[in-house]
């Protein structure tokens, strides 16, 4: 038997036809996070995911959701008890979100907080153009004993990756991240185990289509390419990663 391919980071709920993906994806082989943008989607995707333990549902606070002004920080923490996955939650400073960066910054540490004091909860988080930023705010509000945080789609220097792997931080790869040079060099600088795959679909597209989460095994392919490894060994180092993080 495989083990089991990865997709720690998509939104099962946000494609048209959601519950035929659902459908498939319940039992499959394929171990899923899927996260929200906000928590009124919450009860919404626990009915959908069922019961089946390979579909891990996030409770999510999206930042670009906070920073137009949406503030649902208390319905986020009456839920928090209900799961151990977070997500999607963070900071977004492109130009179109930066306004709202201080309600952004203020509900994210809400965020962290909460988190912290319950223990044991695994964060999806989004960093767009605030890697510094958010790294402190993991260091001074989650530390690593208190709960574990898995950096989406993480776009930055090899110098933040380093401050990262200190920090104890998990990195979710998908396609997309693959196809800059620049983005690739700090790829290839993560620790191979302290990698996941992820699709963030709808988000990212896979042969001119939304991608959904078997898709993960071309960016398997791609990454393993990148890290002069190959697929079977990658694939079951990311399936040992995974079980590390939810350990
Ligand atoms: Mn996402």
């Amino acid at each position: 038997m495989h083990p089991p391919l990865v997709d720690y980071h998509c939104h099962l709920d946000l494609y048209p036809d959601h519950e035929s993906l659902f459908e498939q994806c319940r039992g499959s082989e394929i171990e899923i996070l899927t996260v929200t943008t906000t928590p009124r989607a919450w009860k919404k995707n626990k009915e959908l995911a069922g019961e089946c333990s390979n579909i891990r549902r996030g409770l999510g606070l999206h930042p670009q959701l906070v920073a137009e002004g949406l503030n649902e920080s208390p319905l986020f923490e009456s839920l928090l008890s209900e799961t151990r996955f977070v997500g999607e939650v963070g900071l977004d400073a492109s130009p179109r979100f930066y306004k709202g960066f201080e309600a952004q910054k203020r509900s994210f540490e809400r965020v962290l907080c909460c988190c912290a004091e319950y223990g044991g909860k695994i964060l999806s988080i989004h960093s767009v153009r605030t890697a510094r930023e958010s790294l402190a705010m993991i260091e001074k509000f989650l530390p690593s004993d208190k709960g574990k945080a898995i950096l989406h789609w993480f776009t930055v220097s090899k110098s933040e990756v380093k401050r990262a792997v200190e920090l104890g931080c998990f990195f979710s790869v998908n396609g997309e991240m693959l196809k800059r040079d620049s983005i690739r060099a700090s790829v290839a600088s993560m620790p191979l185990d302290r990698i996941l795959t992820e699709t963030d679909g709808p988000f990212t597209n896979t042969n001119g289509r939304p991608s959904v989460p078997s898709d993960v095994s071309s960016t398997l392919t791609g990454l393993a390419f990148l890290l002069q490894s190959d697929f079977a060994s990658l694939r079951s180092q990311i399936a040992t990663n995974l079980r590390n993080l939810e350990a």
